[in-house]
């Protein structure tokens, strides 16, 4: 497969630290760049004659401190590689989608594993700011599915979202619709309806990802968590595997403080959770945070996938 650089501006968001956290885990970070770079006392100063046995050997002049950019896929050899197939299976659950930490290949597979999605759009990009201080005050760590247009009306806080370690940014598509090749709806959305037009519900926010945060999305979930087999070779592809959950912790930012509470309140080891972190008026976060006391108090930790 063909590769291609991603464009200069990530390079720029990457340089002015927009997204250290992320970086931090990096290998091509400046900071280990600059842990192994020549000291000023490596070779003879002006003027001296050293030993011809003492003169070290002569090594090349270090590359200009620049962070790599990702390498990201060839998304229209993804798309070729694609076009022609017919999908077999349709859903939230089909095979392939991860639900459980085991499922994942986590480290720490009997950790819970909290995700939260923030949709955008109309009545879809507002901030629980509760929920996120909440957590980032309890030092749980979570996965946060940001859809590119709630990126595009919240640059300041994605982009503060992004320099924290506690969290990781997963993509949650483009335009929030359901991953399909032939437009199959879901909750009366109708979905993508071509290969191509998948490919682009995941790459577009893929590329949007990449510049915040410095590296690429390792995990996808399409907006109403429906998608076919097809949808979800063409998100693998593109490096990113399909999350799914095992409990529904806000049934969409529906249910109150207290039902979370209880939902979210009955995940055992490896569990997926699901909840939103865009409805501020809705009872997530109260009942998110008294969940997270609950199980902690029966011996479960939290982790990212
Ligand atoms: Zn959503």
């Amino acid at each position: 497969m063909r590769e291609i650089q991603l464009p200069r501006r990530a390079l720029l968001l990457s340089s002015v630290g927009l997204a250290a956290g992320a970086l931090a885990g990096c290998a091509a970070s400046p900071e280990v760049d600059l842990d192994v770079a020549p000291t000023p006392t490596f070779g003879p100063g002006p003027g001296a004659t050293p030993e011809v046995d003492a003169t070290p050997p002569l090594e090349p002049e270090p590359e200009p401190l620049v962070p790599e950019a990702p390498v990201l896929p060839d998304v229209e050899a993804v798309i070729a590689a694609h076009e022609g197939r017919t999908p077999q299976h349709w859903g939230v659950d089909i095979p392939g989608v991860v639900r459980t930490g085991v499922d994942a290949g986590s480290a720490d597979p009997g950790r819970v594993f909290l995700t939260l999605d923030a949709c955008g759009g109309p009545g879809g990009s507002g901030f629980d700011e509760r929920l996120i201080a909440g957590l980032q005050a309890a030092a749980v760590p979570a996965t946060l599915f940001l859809n590119l247009r709630w990126i595009e009306a919240n640059p300041g806080l994605a982009a503060m979202l992004a320099a924290d370690p506690l969290f990781e940014l997963g993509n949650h598509g483009s335009a929030h619709v359901p991953l399909s090749v032939i437009g199959q709806q879901a909750y009366g959305i109708p979905g993508t309806a071509s290969v191509r037009d998948a490919a682009m519900e995941v790459w577009a926010n893929h590329v949007a990802l990449t510049e915040l945060t410095g590296v690429r999305p390792r995990w996808f979930r399409p907006g109403t968590a429906h998608l076919d087999d097809v949808g979800l070779s063409i998100a693998e592809a593109l490096g990113e595997r399909v999350l799914g959950f095992s409990v529904n912790g806000d049934g969409g930012a529906t249910f109150s403080a207290a039902t979370v509470a209880a939902e979210v309140g009955v995940a055992g080891p490896g569990a997926v959770v699901i909840g939103h972190m865009n409805q501020p008026g809705s009872g997530t976060a109260d009942g998110v945070l008294a969940a997270v006391g609950a199980l902690r108090a029966r011996g479960l930790e939290f982790g990212l996938l």
